[in-house]
């Protein structure tokens, strides 16, 4: 199975190459009654399934591919702090005191993380250390005050300024200006911790169901009904975990995700080449199109990037990320590639997270912007909390009120498209 093609994402991942075993779970066989049930089998869908299973709610999860097939196994593995945004510019628009909640939140879900994470005995190659890296000068001062901001507003004291030089000695490249380092966070194999993810909630009693792919949502008999090619699921509540992968199954989710396609290349080990990353932090860049590097457990360099908006094939995107790779550190010119891979990342207008009630009944949960490892795991928990009358703090998220893409869900691809050109020739000059 090491070379299992998810059928919704372009290439084979290191991720897949090295997770050892990848149980398959049986596709749905005739029609089901459930307490619950979730659509979508990423982290957001996994960790639901696991807190309703463990407190005796009936859950049925189905996943139209296979579990982590979407972004959740195969993503850039940082965990990241805090929201998307940073503190300071939230609090421009929700103000101190909602951002430093959502900021808390965040430190709640790292830790929430770990310790899932160590109670289930997934070793999901957890490394400390990650660091934004500014590609223009100009950042200092905002990069300076966010170490800052963080220490004495946010009470996070583990960010340190770097200026160009100690950024250049903890990259290991000269490409970038400045930088800031987090030593209260790290990076992780997703694959990994999917599988694990994925066994608890099937030992704690969720009925798990792979390729069976929802294709309608609708109401019947005071319930919701769930259409899929083999069999119907009747539920009291339902959770909409697809993200990115959401295609037309739900109007409201599709008009506030967008999936925007985010490509990674894995070098073979590099050896020979101690100057890069030589504390092992993972590294995210100042780009719209973000970059994000970071070394594998095995040494190799895996890269993220890539500014096309439409998906294409695994050799394209190893050309493609081969240049980025050059272009920040040359020495690594005839570096061989040996796995490329892409996925969606559903992001949504303020890249923030989408929470609603899109019909009675259906929660749809999403769009956490390319900073979902630890965020949809930990609202996949809050999902569990609600419903189950333990804690509401799922209403912090679904407060954002995140808006709408102009031209609703058929008109948003080529919007977007064209504004995203756009950012994207802005981080070349
Ligand atoms: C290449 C890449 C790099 C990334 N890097 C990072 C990173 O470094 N740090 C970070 O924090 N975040 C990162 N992200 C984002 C992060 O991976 C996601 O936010 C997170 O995994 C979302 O999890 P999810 O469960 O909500 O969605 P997903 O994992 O995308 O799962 C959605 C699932 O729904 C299923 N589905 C869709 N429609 C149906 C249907 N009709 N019926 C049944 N099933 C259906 C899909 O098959 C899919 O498995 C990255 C994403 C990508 C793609």
């Amino acid at each position: 199975m090491s070379e299992w093609q998810s059928p919704i994402a372009p290439g084979i991942s290191w991720y897949q190459a090295t997770v050892g075993e990848r149980p398959t779970y049986p596709a749905m066989d005739g029609s089901k009654v459930a307490d619950v049930a979730i659509v979508g089998g990423g982290f957001t869908g996994l960790q639901a399934a696991f807190h309703l299973a463990r407190r005796g709610v009936s859950v049925v999860l189905l996943e139209g591919a296979r579990l982590g097939d979407g972004a959740s196994g195969r993503n850039g593995g940082q965990m990241g702090t805090g929201q998307r945004a940073w503190p300071e510019e939230l609090e421009q628009k929700i103000g101190f005191e909602r951002s430093k909640a959502l900021f808390d939140m965040a430190e709640q879900a790292k830790r929430y993380l770990l310790d899932f994470a160590s109670e289930h005995q997934i070793d999901m190659d957890y490394t400390p250390g990650q660091m934004n890296v500014a590609h223009k000068p100009g950042y200092e001062r905002d990069y300076r005050a966010n170490a800052e901001i963080a220490a004495k507003r946010y009470g996070y004291p583990h960010l340190s300024f770097m200026d160009r030089e100690e950024t250049a000695e903890r990259t290991g490249s000269r490409h970038y200006y400045c930088g800031v380092r987090d030593t209260g966070t790290g990076h992780i194999h997703p694959l990994k911790l999917l599988v694990g993810l994925a066994r608890a909630a099937q030992s704690a009693g969720a009925h798990i169901h792979e390729m069976t792919k929802v294709t309608a949502i609708r109401r019947g008999d005071g319930k919701t009904l769930l259409d899929t090619a083999r069999g119907t699921v009747s539920a009291d509540r339902v959770l909409i975990a697809t993200n990115g992968y959401i295609e037309k199954l739900e109007p409201v989710t599709a008009g506030h995700i967008m999936p925007i396609g985010s490509f990674i290349a894995a070098t073979e080990p590099l050896d020979g080449h101690p100057s890069v990353l030589p504390g092992g932090e993972a590294v995210a860049d100042s780009r719209f199109v973000v970059r994000y590097f970071r070394k594998s457990r095995d040494n190799r360099l895996l890269f993220g990037g890539r500014e096309v908006y439409s998906s294409s094939s695994p050799e394209d995107t190893a050309n493609f990320i081969r240049r980025q790779i050059i272009e920040t550190y040359p020495a690594l010119k005839d570096i061989r590639i040996t796995h490329a891979w892409g996925g969606y990342v559903g992001i949504t207008m303020p890249r923030q997270p989408f929470v609603r009630e899109v019909m009675p009944g259906v929660t749809s949960i999403g769009g956490y912007s390319g900073h979902g490892v630890m965020l949809s795991n930990f609202s996949g928990k809050l999902y569990a909390d609600r419903l189950t009358g333990t804690a509401n703090a799922l209403g912090d998220l679904e407060a954002l009120d995140v808006p709408s893409f102009p031209g609703g869900a058929n008109l948003r691809k080529p919007l977007l498209f064209l504004a995203l050109t756009w950012y994207a020739l802005r981080d070349r000059v």
